[in-house]
């Protein structure tokens, strides 16, 4: 499952900043429109790989960034909230994603 790959990929984020820190309150997550992430599904896997760990029972926050894309036929960045959407100007199909197409850890809460 993707989702679990990228919750092992957070906690290791996780273990790697909190260093010694006993425990870690809350994860706050910035995850892209188009990251094409299942949320709900993270945040069970989250919770599941973080079992035993410092980050057990720790809050998964998640903001989300709005997705963008450059159209080439309006020479214009659109936004954009699905991939294969077409562009709200033109409706045409001749886009490429410039935002919103990332997740990162953007902030901890530790002790
Ligand atoms: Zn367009």
């Amino acid at each position: 499952m993707h989702e679990m790959s990228l919750a092992e990929g957070i906690l290791q984020i996780v273990q790697d900043q909190a260093q010694n820190s006993p425990k870690v309150h809350s994860v706050t997550l910035s995850v892209g429109e188009l990251a094409g992430v299942e949320l709900d599904s993270l945040k069970f896997c989250f919770d599941v790989v973080t079992r035993d760990s410092c980050a057990e029972g720790a809050a998964l926050e998640i903001e989300t960034v709005p997705g963008s894309a450059f159209c080439f036929d309006c020479l214009a960045q659109i936004p954009l909230s699905r991939r294969g959407d077409a562009c709200p100007r033109c409706e045409g199909y001749h886009l490429t994603v410039v935002g919103g197409d990332q997740m990162k850890v953007k902030y901890l809460e530790i002790d």
